[in-house]
């Protein structure tokens, strides 16, 4: 980041695209803007991911039939993680495409993405100033890596009294071979961070509060 850079001035708050024109008329709708994070509802809490730099965002709708339109564009976030072995952060840049098909239903209280018929993913909407938080984090938690490394070849910490071998042996590490670390999962057996989803290693990053 330029020191004094001025970005702060065009941070929008919370991704909106404006779809009344669209639903009236069926103009094509754009948003565009950048984000250093996003506030989004999940199961009734309020959940804030924090990204490494600003996100770029860029969408455009167009109608299709009826209520029906599809939303494509690009959302460029870097996360924050954690070393999977040494648990120190790890920024991940993702280039995520966005597509999706949406449909408006005005009963919609928040948005909210609903399988179709046919596999693909809905975003279903009752209110035509759309808010995009909700979808744009989805979309990036789904986009995240399972695990990342801050180095393919992380030495992790000691299982006996965590030191990060990364910075030199200890005095235990005859005891826990590097060779031991379980490759499959990237990390030392018995971590805290042997869980497989990717919601469960996104609960483990440091997110500031707000
Ligand atoms: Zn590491
Ligand atoms: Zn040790």
């Amino acid at each position: 980041m330029v020191p004094g850079a001025s970005y702060h001035v065009q941070m929008t708050d919370s991704p909106h695209i404006h779809l009344g024109s669209l639903l009236r008329a069926s103009e094509d709708a754009h948003a565009e803007g950048t984000l250093d994070h996003l506030r989004y509802e999940q199961g009734g809490q309020m959940q804030t991911l924090t990204f490494a730099e600003p996100a770029p965002y860029d969408v455009d709708v167009n109608a299709l039939d009826g209520h029906e339109m599809y939303l494509q564009g690009s959302f460029e976030p870097t996360l924050t993680m954690e070393c999977a072995r040494c648990l120190r952060p790890v920024d991940v840049p993702l280039e995520i495409t966005l597509g999706t098909l949406m449909r408006y239903e005005p009963s919609a209280d928040a948005p909210y993405l609903e399988e179709a018929e046919s596999g693909e993913e809905v975003l279903v909407f009752g209110n035509p100033d759309l808010d995009l938080s909700a979808y744009l984090a989805e979309t990036t938690l789904l986009a995240a890596p399972l695990s990342v490394l801050h180095d393919p070849a992380c030495k992790g910490l000691c299982q006996v009294c965590g030191h990060d071998l990364n910075d030199g042996p200890c005095e235990h590490m005859a005891q826990v071979p590097v060779e031991e670390i379980d490759d499959d999962l990237g990390i030392p057996e018995g971590s805290a961070h042997a869980k497989q989803t990717p919601f469960a290693s996104l609960a483990d990053l440091k997110l500031p509060e707000d």
